[in-house]
């Protein structure tokens, strides 16, 4: 049975599987190796998904979602023309087309994913991504963290036998660093840190917010599609400073055109601030790691957002030496996750190498400290597992009653850094019994068992009595149970999804009206032209002449999309 593996990433994803003794990415149905992680609903009521919903973030913003890999596990809703889609189903809508192109490239039916994650994805998230999994009709046994997936990457292809990795992944919704070792075969996370609300899409924003600071504008009083096009526009001048060292925003309003020009140390000074972000994450990572700068053998880059020569630079200067790049940023981790998932079919060519993992936060309960004279202090955190502990791990801890007769204990289990539980992020309630005695003498134990795949199982037992709480937390997300899954499943099934074959199709038209949003008067009646010849030969069902006019069509677009670039 193939295992394929999957990047399930903020912008795009990317699926791959282990042929021919290497780990390939698979191209979808337009023959793009990268899919962008975009879902939409179309006027026929139909999901489309990638390319062809990118295109209509502009042109139908009400029925196109994007970057909802940030709100994986909350119960963020996503309106789509008349669907309410959640984080973990819209995720599944891009999982399904990523099967089906591995599914139409391999000639056989997929069953079973491995899936990467950021490393810094909390419980809710790992779950989320797993239901996500289940909603498409893949088994998810296994997630792997994308710095790990990258590191496995990279310590393959390089295939020296020890080596200490530091893995800067900046995506675009999330930014993750990862300190790394193999040795031996054993691919060890020394400790990870990160920041789950910063990425690429920021560095856009910055963009965005110039123009409309420079033209004296308030982002409220835009309709949604222009601030769409103000989007695209940014992120278009992020790519071209990549590249070119200046570059002008130009935006279509209807009392005519505005624009601003910006070269790229104008752009370096407006990034500082995030810069100034990324750098605490590397820092903790290196002391949790208690590994010094010199100790590390690699840089690696991972994440789109990384092809700014803004970060190049900020990371060159920062660890004093240039960053590895052999391998394409965008690709290291769908190409390690697909080696995960070979390992995982114990495939003879390949050596396993065991990985290991960390909790990237410190979880913990909630306490009450005594202050004297009958007084307490509450809602003090208590950590039971330490951040960057390797997992699976399983710790206990002895709890005792507070006053006199109490007869039940609540156990609350949360995540993050801060002396006060406040301040960190509740994942869960539990409560046990326990007989009534003088305050102190009643004694529970909590077990923290955190595994693998990022998943925490909290126990709960009385002392005296051993009762037992083996609790699975009861999360305060909002996602689906297994019921709500298999009666999603079928929802979702019955969502009619646009067919493979003809999205090649498809995305022309979607890109053809995006361009005659885009542009005015003459090219808009060029566009038109093309369109309803375009439009015509499809009524025909002419497969031959449906090609050639594509070819013109498209050879139209392209033209109009140059001069709007040069405009
Ligand atoms: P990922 O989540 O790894 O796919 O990264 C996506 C992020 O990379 C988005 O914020 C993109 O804007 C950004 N990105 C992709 N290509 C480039 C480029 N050439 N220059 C700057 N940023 C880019």
């Amino acid at each position: 049975m193939t295992i394929i593996g999957i990047d399930l990433g903020t912008t795009n994803s990317l699926v791959s599987c282990w042929i021919n003794g290497e780990s390939v990415i698979i191209p979808n149905a337009l023959g793009n190796r990268l899919t962008p992680s975009v879902v939409s609903v179309d006027e026929n009521g139909e999901i489309v998904v990638g390319e062809v919903a990118k295109e209509r973030l502009i042109t139908h913003p009400g029925k196109t979602a994007s970057v909802f890999k940030r709100y994986m596990g909350t119960s963020k809703a996503f309106s789509l023309g008349t669907y309410r889609f959640l984080p973990e189903e819209l995720s599944a809508f891009i999982l399904k087309s990523l099967k089906a192109d591995a599914e139409a490239y391999l000639g056989k039916e997929i069953t079973e994913a491995v899936i990467s994650v950021p490393a810094y994805f909390n419980d809710a998230q790992r779950r989320a991504t797993k239901r996500a999994g289940q909603l498409a009709g893949l088994k998810v046994e296994r997630l792997l963290s994308e710095p790990t997936a990258a590191a496995i990457a990279y310590g393959l292809h390089q295939q020296e036998p020890e080596t200490k990795f530091l893995i800067f992944d900046l995506g675009g919704g999330t930014f993750d660093v990862s300190i790394l070792e193999l040795f031996d075969g054993i691919m060890e996370v020394k400790s990870v840190a990160g920041d789950n609300f910063l990425g690429g899409e920021d560095f856009t924003g910055l963009l965005a917010s110039l123009f409309l600071s420079h033209h004296q504008m308030e982002q409220s009083e835009l309709s949604g599609k222009v601030q769409m096009a103000l989007w695209k526009q940014a992120e278009l001048c992020k790519q071209a400073l990549s590249t070119g060292r200046d570059c002008t925003m130009t935006l279509q309003f209807e009392d005519g055109v505005k624009e601003i020009s910006i070269d790229r140390a104008r752009f370096e000074q407006l990034a500082k601030p995030l810069l100034a972000r990324l750098q605490k994450p590397v820092e903790r990572a290196l002391r949790d790691a208690a590994v010094k700068l010199g100790e590390l053998d690699a840089i690696i880059l991972v994440g789109g957002a990384t092809r700014m020569p803004v970060i190049f630079s900020f990371t060159g200067k920062l660890f004093g030496r240039l960053p590895a790049n052999s391998l394409h940023p965008d690709e290291a981790v769908a190409i390690g996750v697909g080696i995960q998932a070979a390992m995982k079919e114990r495939h003879e060519d390949l050596e396993e190498i065991i990985l290991t993992d960390v909790c990237p936060y410190t979880l913990g309960t909630s306490i009450s400290k005594s202050l004297g004279n009958g007084r307490y202090e509450s809602g003090i955190f208590d950590p039971i597992i330490e951040r960057n502990t390797v997992v699976p791990v399983s710790r206990v801890r002895r709890y005792n009653t507070l006053i006199d007769n109490q007869t039940a204990i609540a156990v609350d289990t949360y995540q993050g850094e801060s002396r006060l539980v406040e301040n960190n992020i509740l994942l869960g309630e539990l409560t046990i019994n326990v007989p009534p005695a003088p305050a102190g003498l009643q004694s529970i134990d909590v077990r923290y068992t955190y595994d693998i795949n990022g998943i925490l199982e909290v126990e709960v037992s009385s002392v005296e009595t051993g009762e037992k709480k083996v609790a699975i937390i009861q999360e305060k997300e909002t996602g689906l149970s297994l019921e709500e899954i298999a009666e999603r499943f079928k929802e979702l099934e019955a969502i009619k999804v646009h067919p493979r074959e003809r999205l090649e199709n498809r995305l022309l038209l979607a890109r053809g009206e995006r361009l005659y949003e885009e542009s005015l008067a003459e090219q808009r009646q060029v566009i038109v032209d093309a369109m309803v010849r375009f439009e015509d030969k499809l009524k025909k069902q002419d497969m031959r002449e449906i090609k050639q006019e594509a070819e013109k069509l498209k050879r139209v677009l392209d033209q109009i999309e140059e001069f709007l670039r040069l405009w």
